[in-house]
C-alpha cells in the first residue's frame, strides 16, 4: 500500500482533529471586538490563570502576539535586547522595524539562549547620542536551534538582572507547552519570570489557529486597542477560541510521545552515520550540503521537510504523524541523504 506524503516541515501542518471541530461547532460566541465572546473569555481566563498572569489577550498569530507584546514594553525608537536567531528577527518579515521602529540590539549564541553575562553588559542607560535598553526578548523552546529548551535557573538569572537594570522581559513562547512536558518546570514557574509572554495555540497543541498574549492587568486596554488597530478584531472567535481549549485542555500532555518521535528519528539517522544532535523537544535538525536539493529529493521520495539554513534541514514530529510514520521518515531521508 502507498503511503500518504510524510510532513514533517513543521507542527503548525496538524488539522483539527473531529472532537475539536465538535466543541469548535458547539461554541458559544459574541462579538469579541466589544469583548463580548464568552468562549475567547474563557480560553483568555483559563491561560491567564495556568501561567499566572493577571490578563491575557486572544490574537490571530503569534506575530500579532510578539509585536504586540513588545511594542507594549518598548516604544519607537527603543531598544529591545534578543539573541541573533530570535523568531521575531528571522521570521516575521521585519514587523519590529516596519510597525513599531523598535531597534534591537542581538547577543550571538550558538543554542539561542541568550546567556546572562552577555546581557549585563548589554543592558544601558540613556544618555547623550544612545537611547536606553527597555526590554529584553527570550524564546522557548527556541525555533531556529531546533527546539531548544531555555533552562530555567538561565531564565530566573535573566528576571534577576531585568528587574536590576529596571527592564522588562518578553518571552516568544510558541513552543512553551514543550519545554513545560519536557521539563516538567511549572507552567505558572516559567509565567514568573516574565512581563509578557506569547504563546501559540496552533502549533503542537494542533488548533487550527489562534496564539495569546499574556500580560499585566494594567497593559490590557493598550494591547486591546493595539491589536484593533493592526486588524486583529475577530468578532465572533469563539469558534477558534473553542479549539484552543480544547487543544489546551487536551494536547498538552501528549506533546511527549512527539519528543519521543524525534529521539527516534535522531536515532535512526545517526544510525545511518548521520551527524545529527539529540532532540530536546519535537525537531531534528539535519546537517546537509545542499538543503533545497535535499527538500526536493525527500519530497520525491514522499517525505516533506524543510530547509532551515545554508546547512541544514528540519524535521519536525507532531500530532498528525503516527510514531511508525516519523520511523518511516527517517529511514527515507537517512537513505535520500546516504545517496550522495
Ligand atoms: C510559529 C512561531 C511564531 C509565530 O506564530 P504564527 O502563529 O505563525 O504567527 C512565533 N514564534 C515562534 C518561536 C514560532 O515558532
Amino acid at each position: 500500500m502507498a503511503r500518504e506524503l510524510v510532513d514533517l516541515r513543521s507542527e503548525t501542518v496538524t488539522k483539527p482533529s473531529a472532537a475539536m471541530r465538535q466543541a469548535m461547532a458547539s461554541a458559544e460566541v459574541g462579538d469579541d471586538c466589544y469583548a463580548e465572546d464568552p468562549t475567547v473569555a474563557r480560553l483568555e481566563g483559563m491561560l491567564a490563570d495556568a501561567f499566572g498572569f493577571s490578563a491575557a489577550l486572544y490574537l490571530p498569530t503569534g506575530v500579532m502576539a510578539n509585536h504586540l507584546a513588545l511594542r507594549l514594553l518598548a516604544a519607537p525608537g527603543q531598544e529591545v535586547l534578543c539573541d541573533a536567531d530570535a523568531h521575531f528577527l528571522l521570521y516575521e518579515d521585519g514587523a519590529l522595524a516596519w510597525h513599531a521602529g523598535i531597534q534591537t540590539r542581538t547577543t550571538l549564541s550558538s543554542d539561542g539562549v541568550v546567556k546572562p553575562d552577555d546581557l549585563r553588559k548589554m543592558i544601558r542607560r540613556p544618555k547623550p547620542f544612545s537611547i536606553g535598553t527597555t526590554a529584553v526578548a527570550v524564546e522557548n523552546t527556541h525555533n531556529r536551534s531546533g527546539g531548544r529548551i531555555f533552562p530555567l535557573p538561565e531564565l530566573q538569572e535573566i528576571r534577576k538582572i531585568a528587574d536590576e537594570g529596571g527592564i522588562a522581559v518578553h518571552c516568544d513562547g510558541a513552543r512553551i507547552w514543550n519545554a513545560h512536558v519536557r521539563t516538567g518546570v511549572s507552567l505558572e514557574e516559567y509565567g514568573r519570570c516574565f512581563d509578557t509572554l506569547s504563546v501559540c495555540l496552533s502549533k503542537g497543541l494542533g488548533a487550527p489557529v489562534g496564539s495569546v498574549l499574556l500580560l499585566d492587568r494594567s497593559r490590557l486596554a493598550e494591547a486591546r486597542v493595539m491589536k484593533h488597530r493592526m486588524g486583529g478584531g475577530m468578532r465572533q472567535a469563539g469558534i477558534i477560541a473553542a479549539a484552543g481549549i480544547y487543544a489546551f485542555e487536551n494536547n498538552i500532555d501528549r506533546l511527549a510521545e512527539d519528543h519521543e518521535k524525534a529521539r527516534l528519528v535522531a536515532e535512526i539517522l545517526r544510525d545511518a552515520g548521520i551527524d545529527v544532535q539529540e532532540p530536546e523537544t519535537n525537531m531534528v535538525l539535519v546537517p546537509v550540503d545542499d538543503p533545497d536539493w535535499a527538500v526536493a529529493a525527500c519530497m520525491e521520495a514522499g517525505v516533506r521537510v524543510s530547509a532551515i539554513s545554508a546547512t541544514e534541514i528540519r524535521m519536525v514530529t507532531h500530532l498528525d504523524v503516527s510514531e511508525s510514520d516519523a520511523k518511516h521518515a527517517a529511514r527515507v531521508v537517512s537513505e535520500v541523504l546516504c545517496r550522495l
